[in-house]
């Protein structure tokens, strides 16, 4: 994914040329500098060596064996519980600049500090997907549950990512699932390369090969369902929709030209394509 400098540059000078993209492409900002210290610890917030071959090629093979993403088979043990209190303490921060819940949110916190909530299982419930703790912090705490898991999901993003790039090309080539085989999100956005489409997780940068004639919200493969929208002054961006359940997916066509999109940015690049689906009435996953 590059060092965080190259994607800080890269976040500036897009917002020079797309102004109207400043918004988000901020928050995106000042999330990579909010995690900065855990980016810039050897184990990316872990204790463990993402170097050491064996340990990503035997989750790895775990991953296909079980077909269930890398995250869900991670120990949040693992997991540097100081670290992660010091970021979550910045990501929060961030959201009280602009305006969420401050006391709410620094209740929260304090009981994480406290030990009274164990962040290591609001961890461990995020590297499996399970949303029902955040529901009853949420109601416990006054906090939109999307909230908290956003937070909690940002401090295992770097690991996440690094788990991601290093991954080789039998994890991507074999999987042929819609969900993310690194941290199990079903993508919003796809790259298309020499009629291949790449699905493109935006949470770790993960690519992986999927059918062009498939929903990744249904599953549906009948190619009569499945249609696409284009705009008309981007050929390089496309919606790929399905008719039976209306979603869509955000595809990047890389063999048309157009500027090159930088990783992690496919989503917020693509925001005209939210709108042109809105439009056509189709609903994001
Ligand atoms: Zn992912
Ligand atoms: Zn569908």
């Amino acid at each position: 994914m590059g060092r965080l400098e190259d994607r800080i540059n890269a976040i500036k000078q897009i917002t020079r040329e797309r102004p109207e993209l400043r918004k988000p492409l901020e928050l995106h900002t000042m999330i990579l500098e909010a995690q900065r210290q855990i980016r810039e610890s050897p184990g990316k917030g872990t204790s463990l060596d993402w170097n050491d071959k064996p340990l990503i090629s035997n989750l790895q093979s775990d991953a296909i064996k079980s077909n269930k993403p890398i995250a869900g088979l991670l120990d949040a043990s693992v997991f540097d519980s100081i670290l992660l209190l010091q970021t979550c303490e910045k990501v929060a921060g961030i959201f009280f600049e602009k305006g969420a819940k401050e006391e709410e949110l620094k209740e929260l916190i304090h009981e994480m500090k406290s030990g009274r909530i164990n962040i290591q299982d609001a961890v461990s419930a995020v590297l499996k997907g399970d949303a029902e703790p955040f529901g009853s912090y949420g109601e416990k705490f006054g906090i939109d549950p999307a909230l908290i898991f956003f937070i909690i999901s940002s401090l295992i993003q770097p690991c996440i990512e690094e788990i991601a790039d290093k991954t080789d090309s039998s994890l991507k080539e074999k999987w042929w699932q819609s969900q993310c085989p690194v941290c199990g999100r079903v993508p919003m956005c796809a790259r298309s390369k020499n009629n291949k489409r790449y699905l493109v997780c935006t949470f770790c940068g993960s690519r992986y090969l999927a059918d062009q004639f498939l929903c990744t919200n249904c599953g549906n493969t009948d190619p009569s369902t499945l249609k696409f929208l284009t705009l008309e002054d981007n050929p390089e961006f496309r919606v790929d929709y399905c008719e039976k359940c209306k979603h869509y997916l955000k595809v990047i066509d890389e063999d048309k030209s157009g500027r090159p999109v930088p990783e992690s940015l496919e989503d917020i690049i693509t925001i005209d394509l939210d709108m042109i689906a809105k439009d056509a009435g189709l609903v994001r996953i």
